[in-house]
């Protein structure tokens, strides 16, 4: 699932492709389920004339500004992706929203699974008034992440994993965070002592970053993996301490890479440096 390094980097490309500026002159839609609350007419009677006045991330949230003072919102979810425009109208299998500009270029948006989400937002700071602080800003601080955190009984990975407490994390980053931390995933959160609580949040912003350096994580090679909008891998695979790698060996202590299941997710784990 992309999660903020993985989404950052698709909106970049997105500002790249040059259509910030353009008015959107069509759109269609082949899964209507994508469309949160409404039909392919109402989101085209929106997005239809109007132009593109900015793109940004916020959370997992791609977000399209437009000059009707509304947004539409995307989130990836589990396998959505934008697709390399095309120049001629086609739809291709898994692709199920199509926009068209006025440069004539279709944007492409493919999910294999389905469970991408496209809002029609008006109200964008109400929209996003429950997420945690974005960890990559300077005022994500100490004392903010302490009190995001707070001291309730349960574990550390579910904690991190909650978008209320910050903004962007999912199962991927909070591993490798909490290796880095060395910091045990089922640790009761109100057990994580002040000085832990400061290097978590470092190492928080240290795998997130390092995920952006390598414009994200590309896990498998299905079609639903994570590729960015020109159909270039993340690299940031092979940084990887814990994730996904159970059964092989620790690079620091050599010790076993474990796995468990916390929060329904699946959670590794280095056994000693993480005790
Ligand atoms: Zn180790």
């Amino acid at each position: 699932m992309p999660e903020l390094p993985e989404v950052e980097t698709t909106k970049n490309d997105l500002i790249d492709l040059g259509f910030i500026g353009q008015e959107i002159v069509d759109f269609k839609c082949h899964w209507d389920n994508i469309l949160e609350n409404d039909t392919c007419q109402n989101f085209k009677s929106f997005l239809v004339h109007e132009k593109l006045l900015k793109l940004w991330r916020r959370a997992k949230y791609i977000v399209f500004e437009l000059s009707n003072s509304k947004y539409l919102v995307v989130h990836l979810r589990m396998t959505g992706q934008f697709a390399k425009p095309k120049l001629d109208y086609e739809h291709l299998k898994h692709e199920h929203v199509h926009i068209q500009f006025e440069d004539n270029r279709w944007l492409v948006y493919k999910d294999t699974r389905k469970f991408g989400k496209f809002t029609i937002v008006s109200d964008i700071d109400a929209y996003f008034k429950h997420l945690g602080p974005e960890p990559l800003l300077d005022s994500f601080t100490d004392k903010i992440f302490d009190q995001c955190l707070g001291k309730t009984k349960g574990n550390i990975k579910s904690r991190l994993l909650n978008q209320l407490v910050v903004a962007g994390l999912g199962n991927i980053y909070v591993d490798e965070a909490l290796y880095l931390s060395h910091i045990l995933p089922t640790r009761m959160v109100k057990d994580v002592k002040p000085f832990e609580r400061k290097l978590l949040r470092k190492s928080i912003q240290k795998v997130l970053s390092d995920g952006l350096d390598n414009m994200g994580t590309s896990l498998g090679t299905g079609e639903g993996n994570y590729l960015s909008v020109s159909g270039r891998r993340g690299q940031n695979k092979q940084r990887l301490k814990v994730f996904r790698r159970e059964g092989l060996e620790c690079f620091d202590c050599k010790s076993i890479i474990l796995k468990v299941k916390l929060a329904s997710r699946g959670t590794h784990y280095c056994p000693k440096c993480q005790s």
